[in-house]
């Protein structure tokens, strides 16, 4: 189920995946929430339009970028929950963001201040949150299992059965550790049974 506001005009759950994917992986890889270029041209690649007069045009880019990019882990962190993992998630950065209430349309939270593209991705991205935790479905926005991974996702497997992204990539390496892991110790019947409960 997908439900469209006015803007940003992307369902919750996909705009929640898209954030959390901005950066996922091991430290090093590409962060589209570097700085502010980055984060517009990631933004006008979703093909989602721009607020009326938005643009990152705040003297506090650097610090409207740490609070997205917390709020990135704080949607990981719920996301991992969902896949049976239990991760510490610091929100102090996030006190800086504060919000308005907008009900003039769709009832919406807005970024409080002058418009600002992060700010308001920040508020969005709130909103959405709040919307998608409140549905049935919630436990189905997941991260993938695998450590050097944690892309996120959406299980739309029937009984919400999926623990990683890509049983293919990360599911099957996953399996292959856990393989050798237990080959190393000499526990051939551990192996086995690894192997074909997968
Ligand atoms: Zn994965």
């Amino acid at each position: 189920m997908v439900e469209l506001t006015a803007w940003p005009g992307i369902g919750d759950e996909d705009l929640l995946v898209a954030v959390a994917n901005t950066a996922h992986g091991e430290p090093g890889e590409p962060d589209e929430l570097a700085d502010a270029a980055g984060m517009r041209t990631w933004w006008s690649g979703l093909g989602l339009a721009l607020p009326a007069d938005g643009g990152p045009r705040r003297p506090d880019a650097a610090e409207s970028l740490a609070m997205l990019r917390a709020l990135r882990a704080v949607i990981r962190g719920l996301a991992l929950r969902n896949n049976g993992f239990e991760t510490e998630v610091d929100t102090a950065v996030l006190d800086g963001l504060t919000l308005r209430l907008d009900l003039g349309g769709t009832p919406s939270l807005r970024a409080d201040g002058p418009a600002d593209l992060i700010r308001d991705v920040g508020a969005a991205t709130v909103t959405a949150l709040l919307r998608a935790n409140a549905r049935p479905g919630w436990p189905r926005l997941k991260a993938c299992r695998g450590e050097d991974c944690r892309w996120v996702y959406v299980d739309a497997s029937r009984n919400a059965s999926r623990r990683w992204c890509d049983m293919a990539a990360c599911g099957n390496r996953a399996k292959s550790a856990s393989f050798r892991r237990r080959h190393r110790t000499g526990d051939a019947t551990a192996a086995a049974s690894a192997s074909a409960s997968a």
